[in-house]
């Protein structure tokens, strides 16, 4: 088994789910003992989303680069970016080390496209909704149309994710909230929801949508697993 080089802490809310599907996954497989091997670099978030909100990204991928190196040194085969926003820092992260980093949008584009959809809505943080870094991936590289809420809508997908989902909190209010945005891309043309940030399925699952609804987080983990096993 190959060991994973996971860079968390961002927050450690779906860090937490990545350990725990990346470890039944791997039980699923290969039996009931076994449990994944992996090395998990866990940041700090408040400073994270700190130099995020004052848009240092210098600073942030000098500490991304630093942790991808110490996960390799400490013996990592591969390494996972346990966040979208951040994989920003992707290209760099790659550069400074000899293993892949298996990109967020890349099994999440192929399983749209195996299901015969083009047209998808992005909801994440304001980073990911409206930077190149993620949508420029997912039409240059996989050819989809990526659809975002308006202006108002994104304020409210960002805002959740910082204010209630990454601490912890998970309302009723915010689930409604991101049901009628949902509704409202669905009434753009998407045929297909992308929960674009690593905590939204703490708050939305299939039921909340008319149309598929793609997580990253589980679509990454499992991605991981199909990558540690390997022949
Ligand atoms: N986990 C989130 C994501 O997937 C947001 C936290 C972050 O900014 O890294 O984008």
């Amino acid at each position: 088994m190959r060991t994973i080089g996971l860079i968390g802490g961002m927050s450690w809310e779906s860090s937490a789910e990545y350990y725990r599907l990346i470890n039944q996954g791997v039980r699923e497989r290969l039996g009931p003992t076994a449990s994944a091997s992996c090395l998990l670099w866990s940041f700090n978030f408040a400073d994270i989303e700190a130099l995020q909100h004052k848009g240092d990204w210098a600073s942030l991928t000098a500490r991304m680069t630093d942790a991808a190196q110490r996960l390799e040194a400490a013996g990592a085969d591969f390494l996972v970016i346990c966040t979208n926003t951040m994989h920003r820092t992707a290209p760099a992260v790659e550069a400074a080390t000899g293993i892949p980093l298996l990109h967020i949008a890349d099994p999440t584009a192929e399983r749209i496209k195996a299901a015969g959809l083009r047209t998808v809505g992005l909801l994440g943080t304001a980073f990911t909704m409206e930077q190149d870094f993620y949508k420029g991936r997912l039409a240059d590289r996989h050819g989809l149309n990526v659809v975002i809420p308006d202006a108002v809508d994104r304020a409210t997908v960002h805002q959740v994710i910082y204010d209630e989902l990454v601490a912890g909190q998970v309302l009723a209010s915010s689930r409604d909230a991101y049901r009628a945005i949902i509704r409202r891309l669905v009434e753009e043309g998407a045929e297909a929801i992308i929960l674009g940030c690593t905590e939204i399925m703490l708050l939305i699952g299939p039921d909340d949508s008319s149309v598929p609804i793609f997580d990253t987080t589980a679509l990454h983990a499992q991605a991981a697993i199909d990558m540690a096993l390997a022949d």
